[in-house]
């Protein structure tokens, strides 16, 4: 008997070698194939005549094969096929097709999709390239041929070369789904489907994988129908559902709770250098709310670059010092985690309190007595506030008694799993802010985060004046010089930053943290292997589509930082004050140059993107970006808040060389448009979708089957408010049966599918 959970190769057609394979893409039991969803769909019920085409459009067409011909050019081997129906022809072509050429037979039966051009051959009216194809059962198999014409079919992702093809899952998933029949048990309450109009799950996967005939294509396509939504609702439903238990769990934990009587706010309001925004005052009062409560918080603060976060932090940090326990800040950079260090001294200083609080600071470039120093105050809670790397602070400290812990800058997410490092048996848990300048989207906050509040600081210290971007070719590059040379005249600073550090062989991209990849930002054999996992599981028929290769293969020369620093100190900018910073210095190094910027001893600061991040440095006037194309959005946007944060008008000058792609387009000038983060987070989410926004695995981030975060957000929303109402009142609304059913489904499927670390 099959059952959902029978393991794969006990299913007819399968078998052990085969299951093997379908090991390597997660598939183990039924229910892992099932939810193996057609990505498109061929309307085979209504094909397209051929002598009915329309150039330009896509097309779903059934023919014959009439003959077909490798073709041996200079630059490559093409593969000619000609196609028909009756006296109507058409030509199709591959470009190295070589790997076709005894594939097909005259009189087989093809289906084919693609998009139709105008040709003018002998062949007829249209030809199609690199069409995707299918060789259509024979008549010899008549059950089959019901699977493949006739109807609108499902094209699968491959599982596994041409054998486990779109038409042998065809066969197995039919099959699957009649063997099962009606067994196919529910997973959602009956209640509830009915509440929200969704069909059973037995209906929704029959009719994900065979619609109906009469099914739109086009709500197939976008998986609109109720099938699908059926689908990604119950997948939406139950990450929620298991995010709700642990936020719950969470409220159940204990945190110090502290006070903030007179004393303390009065401690705060002398720290304070300017007069907060009314953001930072209502983000304060969030925070301050939370901190009362004896349950640790779990807060993020997202503020668009420059909007004031530092200081919201460091207040929060001395409440908790104020109540007798440790902080600790967590900066993604040493140069970032030492900027902290020194404005904590200053407002310090500033606030003249006695005793004063002792700060540390923890990064690697310590040598190692001071850092075995440090973690020895740090233990026995002489230090009160510790600041330093992520890394350095996450794994190896010990505090005396923790209360607080803020994570600056934070673009990785699922880093909230790993707190629990820090926390040492029989102690309250501390309470966590983390902070990021990369804005999401508020649902999707709440989803990824689970069991985070959030706050937005959304709006920025007055006195701005906004910074104008503009974009310009490497051509008028000695304008940009002269005009930098005349904003340091004037007094300011500027930045000039570059993709790589040094040219040449070594031409690798600098990596920032947060590791933000675009296309542009690595070369193609690079993106592959670092990004392995995410491409290769994109839900698109890359598979079936045999990219023609680049007409030239030259890459352009990358200007790297260091040579460019040279240059620019020989010729342009001769008789300024240049430094240099990239992420191969020395920490000290760094340090030092960052210092002399800071201080003004560095007119302009050729670097690369390692002063993505945080650096705060108000006199800076202008950011050039060379290479400008190279950056991801987040990038770009991160860079041009290192400028405007004084009161003089601020510029960015986009620099581009050499070819822009599309894509790359659409993000300059997205840039010159707006200056809005979370505006421009939503188009960076757009152009790169939910997986490479957020990075893959290590973010935390399901990974899911049917559900897509981007197009399905209102979904999302729905979800949420469902599991939440189910938690509440589900015993009361529904029946036994209803209520078990779900807590056992999630039970058995919340560790492997949704893949979220439990925080315990
Ligand atoms: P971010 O949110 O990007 O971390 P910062 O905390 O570095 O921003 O603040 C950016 C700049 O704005 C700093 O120079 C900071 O001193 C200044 N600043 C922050 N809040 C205010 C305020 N309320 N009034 C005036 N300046 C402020
Ligand atoms: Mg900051």
């Amino acid at each position: 008997m099959i059952a959902l959970d029978t393991p794969i190769q006990f299913v007819k057609g399968v078998g052990p070698r085969v299951a093997e394979k379908l090991k390597e893409k997660n598939i183990l039991v039924v229910e892992d194939l099932l939810y193996h969803l057609p990505f498109r769909y061929e309307d085979r019920l209504n094909p397209r005549a051929l002598n009915e085409l329309v150039p330009g459009e896509m097309a779903s067409v059934l023919a014959e094969v009439r003959g077909t011909v490798l073709l041996r050019t200079k630059r490559m081997p093409i593969f000619e096929m000609t196609v028909g129906q009756g006296p109507v022809s058409m030509k199709c072509m591959w470009f190295h097709g070589a790997y076709l050429k005894d594939k097909f037979q005259p009189g087989q039966m093809l289906a084919l999709y693609g998009k139709v051009e105008p040709s003018r051959s002998r062949a007829g009216n249209f030809k199609m390239i690199q069409p995707q194809i299918e060789i259509l059962p024979g008549k010899d198999y008549p059950e089959e041929t019901l699977l493949e014409v006739g109807r609108i079919v499902p094209v699968y992702e491959s599982l596994g070369g041409a054998q486990l093809s779109s038409r042998w899952l065809r066969r197995v998933i039919y099959r699957l789904l009649e063997d099962l029949g009606g067994k196919l048990p529910e997973t959602l309450p009956p209640e509830l489907c009915q509440r929200m109009q969704l069909p059973t799950r037995a209906e929704a996967l029959r009719h994900t994988h065979f619609p109906p005939a009469g099914t739109g294509l086009r709500l197939l396509q976008s998986a609109a129908t109720p099938a699908h939504q059926r689908l990604i609702f119950e997948e939406l439903f139950f990450l929620e559902l298991g995010l709700e238990l642990k936020r719950r769990r969470m409220r159940e934990r204990l945190g110090p709770a502290f006070t903030t009587d007179p004393r303390v706010r009065e401690a705060l309001k002398r720290v304070l250098p300017f007069h907060p925004t009314a953001a930072q005052k209502k983000v304060l009062s969030e925070i301050v709310h939370d901190l009362r409560q004896a349950t640790p918080m779990r807060r993020l603060l997202q503020g668009d670059v420059g909007s004031g976060k530092t200081i919201v932090a460091l207040q929060a940090a001395f409440i908790a010092i104020e109540n007798g326990f440790q902080a600790a800040l967590m900066a993604p950079t040493e140069i970032l985690a030492t900027q902290h260090f020194l404005a904590a001294r200053r407002l310090l200083e500033r606030s003249q309190r006695q005793p004063s609080y002792n700060v540390v600071l923890l990064t690697g470039s310590l040598d190692e007595d001071r850092k075995r120093a440090n973690r020895g105050r740090i233990v026995r809670g002489e230090a009160n506030l510790v600041i330093g790397t992520h890394a350095l602070i996450e794994e190896k400290v010990e505090f005396a008694n923790l209360g607080l812990v803020i994570v600056d800058e934070q673009h990785r997410f699922g880093v909230m799993q790993r707190f629990r490092l820090m926390k040492k048996p029989n102690t309250a848990e501390p309470h966590v802010l983390v902070m990021t300048a990369t804005p999401i989207p508020r649902t999707l906050a709440l989803t990824l985060y689970g069991d985070l509040d959030v706050s937005v600081l959304d709006e920025l210290p007055p006195g701005r004046t906004p910074i104008v971007t503009r974009r310009i070719t490497d051509e008028r590059a000695e304008e940009v010089w002269g005009f930098v040379r005349k904003q340091v005249v004037a007094g300011h600073q500027a930045y000039i930053v570059y993709p790589v550090i040094e040219g040449a062989k070594d031409d690798q991209p600098e990596l920032d943290f947060a590791h933000d990849p675009t296309p542009e930002d690595v070369s193609e054999d690079e993106s592959a292997a670092s990004k392995g996992k995410s491409s290769a599981k994109k839900k698109a028929g890359t598979k079936t589509q045999t990219k023609a290769p680049p007409l030239f293969n030259e890459k352009p020369a990358l200007k790297s930082a260091v040579a460019m620093a040279e240059e620019l100190r020989a010729t342009h900018l001769a008789g300024l004050r240049l430094g240099l910073l990239h992420g191969r210095l020395g920490a000290e190094e760094k340090e030092i140059v960052m210092r002399r910027f800071q201080r003004g001893e560095i007119d302009v600061l050729v670097a690369t993107t390692v002063i993505e991040v945080g650096v705060d440095v108000p006199n800076a006037t202008v950011m050039v970006i060379e290479h400008a194309e190279r950056f991801g959005l987040a990038q770009l946007h991160q860079l041009r808040g290192r400028v405007g944060r004084g009161a003089a008008r601020s510029y960015c000058i986009l620099m581009t060389g050499g070819k822009v792609s599309p894509q790359a387009e659409e993000r300059l000038d997205a840039m010159v448009r707006t200056q809005n983060g979370f505006e421009l987070a939503e188009l960076d989410l757009a152009l790169r979708g939910p997986g490479e926004f957020f990075g893959t695995r290590q973010a935390g981030l399901p990974d899911f089957r049917v559900a897509n975060l981007l197009r399905d957000r209102k979904m999302l929303e729905l979800a949420r408010q469902e599991a939440v109402r189910f938690v509440e009142t589900g015993e009361t609304e529904m029946s036994r049966t209803s209520v078990e059913t779900v807590w056992a489904h999630l039970r058995a499927h919340w560790q492997r599918h949704y893949g979220l670390v439990e925080a315990g």
